[in-house]
């Protein structure tokens, strides 16, 4: 491991100023020190934010829910009221890694978690994420876990988290200060960024910013909303296809209003408005269910190792579907 210097700061202009010098942040350090020790990560300052008063979620007046930046995964998956109003994102923090990880992991920091591509995380190969011109050797080499959606040649490495997956579809938003003191709001929807041509700029966020929280609007779609992950193993494994379906149907059973975004098989949290514009208007039936899903994997690239996740997608969608409309 490279040398670096390590120290706490107190508040978030503090942090930003010290992120616009090129300080790397760690909060609950799940995923940091992991990269620091793979060699990927080598910052020369290392500023720990785990002081920073961002820790809680609180309910506003017109019944928005804000989650602060360091809320713990744990902490947020007990919250009553986070799992009353959108039970999709306290059942997706619920299949995040294991009870000791969701204990030290923070909500800012799961936003930012690199991907698990074998190669980024293995410094002595060839890696266009990790090493930019160096080439991508996910392409013709083990991609089982890499993305079918998404992708470029330059990079088909899977975002991993769960949580910006279920967030997107109760159109939350992250709250960000700069280090000139400005915030702003960005949906979860744009936080990341497509892979191109530079696939080591993952998200909308500059140097000099911090991640303050996170805020759901208060709207009905949410408490009909679930989320659905399958893996390898039922705890400590990453998503091979993950779905987060929020629907508000009428009386008589018709979707008025359908938000379905998908995890696992793409190169960031990706929304499938395809999908959510099949259901709209129909009255919801497994038939329905299944006929909708198949758009999921519209536009689906697959390699040697991954072409399961195609219908894999599919049947994950129909199954979120049909588990939020409640017709299992
Ligand atoms: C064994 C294991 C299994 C896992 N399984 C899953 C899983 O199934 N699903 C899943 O989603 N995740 C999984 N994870 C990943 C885990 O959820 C993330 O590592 C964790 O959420 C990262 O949060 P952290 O606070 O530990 O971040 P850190 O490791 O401290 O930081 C991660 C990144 O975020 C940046 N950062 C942190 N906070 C802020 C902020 N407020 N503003 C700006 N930048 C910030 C840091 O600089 C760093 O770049 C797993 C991890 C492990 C170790
Ligand atoms: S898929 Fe992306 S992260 Fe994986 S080897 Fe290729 S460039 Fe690197």
């Amino acid at each position: 491991m490279q040398p670096f210097t390590y120290a706490p700061v107190a508040d978030a202009a503090g942090a930003a100023a010290r992120a616009l010098q090129g300080a790397s942040f760690i909060a609950g350090g799940t995923d940091m020190l992991q990269l620091l020790q793979e060699g990927v990560a080598q910052p020369a300052e290392l500023a720990d934010i785990n002081r920073l008063p961002l820790q809680g979620i609180t309910e506003d007046a017109d019944g928005a829910i804000r989650i602060g930046a360091l809320t713990r995964l744990q902490d947020a998956a007990d919250d009553a009221r986070l799992r009353e109003a959108f039970p999709v994102v306290t059942e997706a923090l619920d299949l995040t890694a294991s009870p000791m990880v969701r204990h030290m992991a923070t909500v800012g920091g799961n936003l930012l978690q690199r991907t698990r591509c074998l190669y980024f995380r293995d410094v002595s190969t060839p890696c266009n994420k990790r090493l930019p011109g160096s080439g991508c050797s996910a392409l013709d080499g083990e991609n089982r876990h890499n993305a079918i959606l998404g992708g470029s040649e330059h990079c088909i490495a899977v975002q991993p988290s769960d949580l910006p997956v279920a967030l997107i579809s109760v159109d939350a938003e992250v709250q960000i200060q700069h280090a000139d003191g400005a915030e702003r709001w960005v949906p979860v929807e744009d936080f990341h960024r497509l892979p191109g041509d530079t696939p080591q700029i993952e998200t909308v966020l500059r140097q000099g910013d911090v991640i303050l929280g996170l805020r759901i609007p208060a709207h009905a779609r949410g408490r009909r909303s679930h989320y659905v992950k399958v893996r390898d193993r039922a705890s400590f494994s990453w998503a091979l296809a993950s779905a987060a379906v929020a629907l508000r149907l009428d009386e008589g059973g018709r979707v008025t209003e359908a938000r379905i975004a998908v995890g696992g098989v793409a190169t960031k949290p990706w929304r499938l408005p395809r999908v959510e514009q099949e259901l709209l208007g129909v009255r919801l039936d497994r038939d329905r269910a299944r006929l909708a899903a198949v758009w999921a994997a519209e536009g689906a690239v697959t390699r040697s190792g991954n072409a399961f996740k195609q219908p894999l997608l599919q049947r994950t969608v129909e199954r979120a579907i049909i588990e939020a409309g409640e017709l299992a």
